[in-house]
């Protein structure tokens, strides 16, 4: 049976979120042979709509309005609701982000429509679309199976493969007004953290700090090591707690969820709470003095020592490689 899917591109600073590409191949799968519309809602995002299209969006409808420049729930629903409204889709995906978890909600009740949230995999089975869900803080998977006939899903970054994508490729790019009203919140300024390097919820590799660190200082030959692999640095809320970095590196039931490829747990116990946030990592390393540490049964490779000594050596290799 073929569909249309809208997909919401995220876009942040200007550029499109990787988790954008990955819902264009999701709803890929749901549309099974029908159209895939990209949806670009802001201010000044028009031109983002080709790279849309380039990672295998059929065409895009850009809803554009100083009103939208920064995210709310409010304004980005009523872009979004209009653009269902215009194309009357069978279908919707959203990045299970900060701002899809956010709105994602809203719009189901506006719809009147289920929703499949922090999905990790999609499969054609049976005739039916199989999404794949953690439940209890990642101990086990659930398969779902949407009993609406409106497909609505969000996915966890990192876990569907994007297309290739194709420069060559060309589509329809469609703007549509829509007459925000009545936001009930406005943001008036944006300030931002200092972020050193690369952004923790989309690293293809972390090296993550927890208590075992010691100190702010401490984390030091992390920050080393995650230079020379090009990898974000991330913590456990031990590490938090202990004021040796700031909560926005926290990874677990209460932080980020991440799905890096290789993710390096340093000093870091294993408790269950921080394994929810990173045990779906394709590949994990762990260095704990402690060889009973909780954190080797979720690991492929382990190390037992001190963080101190193995890092240095870690690093010196890889400068080498
Ligand atoms: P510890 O458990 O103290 O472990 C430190 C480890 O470092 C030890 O295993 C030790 O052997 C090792 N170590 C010490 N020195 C060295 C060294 N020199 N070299 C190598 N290894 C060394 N935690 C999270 O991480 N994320 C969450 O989102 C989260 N949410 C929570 C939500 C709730 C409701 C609750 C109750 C708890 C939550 N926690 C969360 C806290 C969690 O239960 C643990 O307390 C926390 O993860 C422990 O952090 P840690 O592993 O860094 O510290």
């Amino acid at each position: 049976m073929s569909r249309k899917v809208l997909v919401l591109g995220e876009v942040r600073e200007g550029s499109l979120r990787n988790v954008s590409f990955e819902a264009i191949s999701t709803a890929k799968t749901i549309a099974e042979g029908g159209e895939v519309v990209a949806v670009l809602v802001g201010q000044s995002v028009n031109a983002l709509a080709s790279e849309m299209i380039q990672f295998g969006a059929d065409r895009a409808v850009v809803v554009e309005d100083e009103k939208l420049a920064s995210y709310t729930s409010d304004g980005f629903s009523q872009a979004l609701l209009a653009v269902v409204d215009q194309e009357k889709p069978d279908g919707l995906v959203l990045g299970h982000t900060a701002l899809g978890k956010d709105l994602s909600p809203k719009l189901a009740a506006r719809l009147q429509s289920g929703l499949i949230s922090d999905v990790t995999a999609i499969e054609v089975a049976g005739g039916n679309i199989v999404f794949t869900r953690p439940i209890y803080s990642g101990k086990a998977f659930e398969k779902k199976v949407m009993v609406d006939p409106f497909i609505f899903a969000t996915i966890r970054p990192n876990n569907i493969a994007p297309l290739e994508k194709d420069a060559a490729r060309s589509g329809d790019v469609a703007s549509l007004t829509v007459e925000i009203k009545d936001l009930r919140s406005i943001v008036k300024d944006v300030v931002r953290k200092a972020s050193e390097g690369v952004d923790l919820s989309e690293a293809k590799i972390i090296v993550a700090g927890g208590r075992g660190v010691k100190s702010e200082d401490g984390f030091n030959p992390l920050k080393e090591l995650a230079t020379v692999l090009g990898a974000a640095v991330g913590a456990s809320r031990g590490a938090c707690d202990a004021n040796y970095c700031d909560y926005s590196l926290q990874i677990g039931q209460t932080g980020k969820v991440v799905t890096p490829d290789l993710y390096i747990a340093c000093g870091i116990s294993g408790a269950i709470q921080h394994l929810a946030g990173m045990s779906n990592s394709k590949v994990i390393v762990a260095i704990n003095k402690d060889p009973e540490a909780n954190i080797f049964k979720v690991a492929d490779y382990g190390i037992v020592g001190d963080l101190f000594e193995v890092l240095p050596l870690l690093t010196e290799e890889f400068k080498a490689v």
